[in-house]
C-alpha cells in the first residue's frame, strides 16, 4: 500500500464525489455536459480508463482536520480507494479530457462538429470531381 500523507495532500480524495456517466456522443448529451459546469465546483472528464466522469468538489461531513472520523465504518468505495492509484493531486493532468468551464465544451463540441463537417464537405467535392 502506498504512502498516504493526508496532511501533505489535505485528505483531497475526502473533498470530491463522482458518478460514473454515460459516454457523450451527441450535441446533445455535450450540451447536458455544458450544463453540469456552469455549476460551481462541477467539472467533467474523461480519465486513463475512457470513464467519462461526473465529479463534484464537495467535502465529506466525516472529514475533521483531515482525519476520517468514521474510520471503522467507512462506506466501502472509501476502503477500495487504492492510495497507490491516487491522481487526487494531478486529476487535472491525467484526465485525456476535462471540462471545467462552459467554454470548455463549446470549443470542444466546436472543434469536434466543425471538423466532421469540413470531412463531409471535402468528401463530397472530391465525389463530384
Ligand atoms: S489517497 Fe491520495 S488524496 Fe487520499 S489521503 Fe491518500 S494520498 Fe491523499
Ligand atoms: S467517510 Fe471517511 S474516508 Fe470516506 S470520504 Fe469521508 S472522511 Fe474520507
Amino acid at each position: 500500500m502506498g504512502k498516504c500523507e493526508a496532511d501533505k495532500c489535505n485528505a483531497k480524495c475526502c473533498r470530491y464525489t463522482a458518478l460514473v456517466i454515460d459516454t457523450p456522443r451527441s450535441r446533445k448529451d455535450f450540451d447536458d455536459i455544458r450544463w453540469f459546469v456552469c455549476h460551481e465546483d462541477v467539472s467533467v472528464y474523461k480519465d486513463q480508463e475512457d470513464n467519462w466522469v461526473l465529479e463534484f468538489v464537495s467535502l465529506c461531513k466525516n472529514l475533521k482536520n483531515n482525519r476520517c472520523m468514521i474510520y471503522d465504518k467507512r462506506p466501502d468505495i472509501c476502503r477500495d480507494y487504492n492510495p497507490d492509484k491516487c491522481t487526487a493531486d494531478s486529476k487535472d493532468q491525467d484526465a485525456k479530457i476535462l471540462f471545467k468551464e462552459p467554454s470548455d465544451v463549446e470549443k470542444f463540441t466546436a472543434a469536434r462538429w466543425d471538423a466532421k463537417k469540413k470531412k463531409k464537405t471535402t468528401a463530397a467535392k472530391k465525389k463530384k470531381k
